[in-house]
């Protein structure tokens, strides 16, 4: 069998066994692959035994890739940090979601390039809930605030939240980050501010999914487990 084959079928299983044990229903946590540096070629490998969400952290590698996979039925989001002078390629390349949306400056400018267009996009909000200072991401502290501030850039559709987790053997203070960013989401539920639902919470990567799964995630970001160690 395929090695990519047997890597999915391995995550799967984690997943039914993750929202088994929390009574959660698998068809409610989506696999989002990470193919940062993986080649066209493998993420067709992956599509062959029925993954359709694959995520981007560089806009030249949403550009480079765009030609071989477009002629598959898929789903893109953008996963990394989105410098606002690449703002018009990834608009161009059918990215359907930011995930990695980490500024007002970027919302800002996001906007206005989105209503020249006349069209709209889905992002969810990266809140920074490790608190380390190597990562991108708006701080819990402000995260209410950040997002009701989004609310006059109406061609941005929020989504929900994202986060990547502190990278670490100790689990207690990995689900810590989760927990974190699951109780933003439930604050910023209640308040009901227009543009913004709270259905999505990507969390989870393929040393964590576990516990991303048992706090509530809706999507997790699968890259090493599925196509092995990458190479830079
Ligand atoms: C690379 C990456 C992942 C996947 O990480 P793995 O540990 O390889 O599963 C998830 N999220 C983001 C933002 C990434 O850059």
């Amino acid at each position: 069998m395929n090695l990519i084959h047997k890597n999915i079928d391995n995550v799967r299983r984690r997943v039914q066994n993750a929202c088994k044990r929390v009574g959660r229903n698998p068809a409610d946590v989506r696999i989002l692959l990470a193919t940062k540096t993986i080649s066209p070629e493998r993420i067709k490998v992956a599509f062959e035994y029925g993954e359709t969400l694959i995520g981007e952290n560089k806009v030249q590698e949403v550009v480079q890739k765009y030609t071989s996979l477009k002629d598959i039925e898929h789903e893109k989001h953008f996963i990394g940090h989105l410098q606002t002078n690449k703002i018009k390629d990834i608009l161009r390349s059918e990215v359907s979601c930011i995930q990695s949306l980490d500024s007002l400056k970027l919302a800002q400018k996001l906007h206005t390039r989105l209503f020249a267009e006349n069209r709209t996009i889905n992002a969810l909000v990266q809140v920074n809930t490790s608190g380390e200072s190597s990562k991108y991401g708006i701080s819990p502290q402000r995260t209410v605030d950040f997002v009701r501030e989004l609310e006059e850039f109406n061609t941005i559709k929020v989504k929900g939240l994202m986060t990547i987790g502190l990278y670490s053997s100790d689990f207690e203070k990995v689900r810590t980050c989760f927990r974190i960013l699951s109780s933003k989401k439930q604050e910023i539920e209640k308040l009901g501010i227009s543009n913004v639902e709270m259905t999505e919470l990507s969390m989870g990567m393929s040393g964590d999914l576990e516990i991303a799964i048992e706090e509530g995630a809706t999507i997790i970001r699968i890259g090493s487990a599925i196509f092995g160690d990458r190479n830079y």
